[in-house]
């Protein structure tokens, strides 16, 4: 008595091959003409992508970078702030978000999320600013805004700048209770993200950029990231050897005329197993907060027995539907962060969706069949 059908095609987290099979040809050409140019460092292609992205993005600038952690690191050393600044940070995120502050001697200061949106509590992080607080770094997490009117609210306030981590969020916006509208990215004194191939905007290799709407901090941004050079073998401050590769930069600006679509695909997605999973038992489909877009970088239910989440995943992949845990480990359970000295216990929610989450697959070319037929699976489990 079978009732489960095979899925109906095979089905992937994300399917980078067949979405780059259909942009092939203006692949090849970009990639032709950089080998062409022979420019492979900080050729026109860098420029020109990133004043396409700054446009996209509502016209901040942008300042590419070789990846996302860099990124991070140089939002930070752009602040410049005192040594052993602390920096406050989403206990639930990828690592990257606080591994940048802590490599520049400054103190990554853990604060809790919210239940719903997975995004750090601006309460929270609010009550940890003290007279040495430098940042509050939030991470939009999955695709979705964090609570920017909060945040920016608290940044203003307490003269402690906002940095953005858009690494999974690119292409978001957010609507102020002022009735006016904001890319993620564009709020904060200077924003973040990545083009690591699986992100919403990836690359083919590792990639990164800056976003701020400060002209001056734009050319300290870009001197930072070449080495603190205002020009050639002038270093004005140490810097990095951080830089887009033309490469990847002319490959993006063929994938960002894509992103947009590819958003909506995503969003298509998304309110389809909304749609097909509302109701089913025990799971939590993802909470919308109603200011932000859903860029929807994942698809995160919960699992409301997290006994048995571990048991969903195993039976999901028995029927050929692969699932991520992100994270599966709060950031202060990493024995690298062990030195910061937080316990077992302190940040509740990040832990309890450590066992609870598992992110489904989302990907602009997933179909309305396979998105029933993981929606189906679940149901029957
Ligand atoms: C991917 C990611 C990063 C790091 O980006 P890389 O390009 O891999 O260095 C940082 N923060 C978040 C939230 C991410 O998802």
């Amino acid at each position: 008595m079978s009732i489960l059908p095979a899925p109906p095609a095979p089905i992937h987290l994300l399917d980078l091959a067949a979405e780059h099979a259909a942009l092939q040809p203006a692949l090849d050409e970009a990639l032709r003409e950089v080998m062409d140019a022979a420019a492979f460092i900080q050729g026109p292609a860098v420029g020109a992508f990133a004043a396409e992205l700054g446009q996209y993005l509502g016209g901040a600038h942008v300042v590419p970078c070789a990846n996302g952690t860099d990124a991070l690191t140089l939002a930070l050393m752009s602040l410049e702030l005192p040594a052993g600044a602390e920096v406050i940070v989403p206990a639930f995120t990828y690592v990257a978000t606080l591994e940048a502050a802590a490599l520049l001697g400054l103190k990554p200061v853990l604060v809790d999320v919210r239940p719903d949106t997975f995004n750090i509590d601006p309460a929270a992080a609010e009550a940890a600013i003290t007279p040495r607080t430098g940042a509050i770094v939030a991470v939009h997490l999955f695709g979705q805004c964090a609570d920017l009117e909060a945040l920016k609210a608290i940044s203003a306030r307490h003269g402690v700048a906002l940095i953005e981590d858009n690494a999974q969020a690119i292409g978001a916006t957010f609507q102020f209770a002022s009735g006016e509208t904001a890319f993620a990215g564009a709020v904060g004194e200077v924003s973040t993200t990545s083009f690591f191939p699986s992100k919403n905007l990836g690359c083919l290799g590792d990639g990164g950029a800056l976003l701020t709407r400060d002209t001056a901090r734009a050319t300290l941004l870009q001197q930072l990231a070449n080495h603190g050079q205002s020009r050639k073998y002038h270093h004005q401050r140490i810097g990095l050897n951080s830089r887009l590769d033309t490469l990847q930069a002319a490959l993006l600006r063929v994938k960002l005329r894509q992103l947009p679509h590819n958003t909506a695909a995503r969003q298509a997605v998304a309110a389809r197993y909304d749609a097909a999973l509302a109701g089913t038992a025990g799971i939590a489909v993802p909470a919308r907060d109603a200011r932000s877009t859903h860029v929807f970088h994942q698809y995160t239910i919960q699992v409301t027995d997290a006994e048995r989440r571990d048991d969903l995943q195993r039976f999901l992949k028995g029927g050929g539907v692969p699932t991520m845990i992100y994270y599966p480990l709060p950031v202060h359970a990493q024995p690298a962060y062990a030195y910061l000295g937080y316990r077992a216990g302190q940040f509740p929610v990040a832990e309890q969706l450590c066992g609870s989450v598992l992110s489904l697959p989302i990907h602009p070319l997933l179909t309305v069949e396979q998105v029933a037929y993981v929606a189906q699976l679940i149901s029957g489990f």
